[in-house]
């Protein structure tokens, strides 16, 4: 499996694109449509995940779907409607006016599946940044040399997610991760939505939002 990390636009949250064989998904796609689109596009891009539907994750998504029609868009059920209002997806705020102009295919919920040419790909809700705040953990495999985990706005290295916007509850934030993320294998290559990568062992040690 190959993981490809591409800060974008408008504030440099991390959009990903992950190949097995020919197949592909992307996460994030929060603006600068045309890398993205070309860097993906000798893929078959299976599914559009979104970690949460704050404008710096969504502002490239319809030109990415529009590229990309086969591809199904993917985001939690609670924040589905925050898609299609610039007011709920914080984009009114920032002068941008990103509302989704085609279908959800999938509202993901908690304990969820998606399979990308055989490899499993396990949806995580972590609400807390937001209500529907969602975590995308890949196991290793003889496909996927680390166990991998998309981690959106809520675990960050020696950080964690803003819970002042609408809809943020710092005590879920906390269970979220104390309870979803930090229980997964040591050794998880975590992918945040926003800077450097990080591991679980190594937010279990210094962390200083976890550890209290
Ligand atoms: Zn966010
Ligand atoms: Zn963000």
């Amino acid at each position: 499996m190959e993981i490809r990390k591409m800060p974008v636009a408008p504030i440099g949250a991390n959009c990903y694109i992950v190949s097995e064989a020919d197949e592909a998904f992307i996460i994030d796609p929060g603006g600068d449509a045309e890398e993205i689109i070309r860097a993906a596009k000798n893929f078959d891009v299976r599914y559009i995940l979104l970690t949460h539907a704050h404008f710096d994750h969504i502002g490239g998504l319809n030109e990415v779907k529009e590229a990309f029609p086969e591809a199904k868009t993917a985001v939690h059920k609670l924040e589905k409607e925050w898609l299609y209002s610039a007011e709920l997806n914080l984009s009114e705020n920032f002068g941008l006016d990103s509302v989704y102009e085609q279908n959800v295919d999938i509202e993901l919920e908690d304990g969820m599946a998606l399979d990308l040419a055989g490899t499993k790909i396990k949806v995580l809700h972590t609400p807390g940044h937001t209500p529907g705040s969602t975590c995308f953990y890949i196991g290793k495999s003889y496909t996927c040399e680390n166990h991998v985990l998309f981690s959106g706005d809520t675990l960050f290295r020696s950080s964690i997610g803003r819970t002042d916007f609408p809809g943020g509850s710092g005590r879920k934030i906390v269970e979220s991760i104390k309870t979803k993320l930090l229980t997964l294998p040591d050794e998880t290559v975590v992918y945040p939505g926003h800077d450097e990568n990080t591991s679980i062992s190594l937010e279990k040690k210094l962390n200083p939002f976890l550890n209290h």
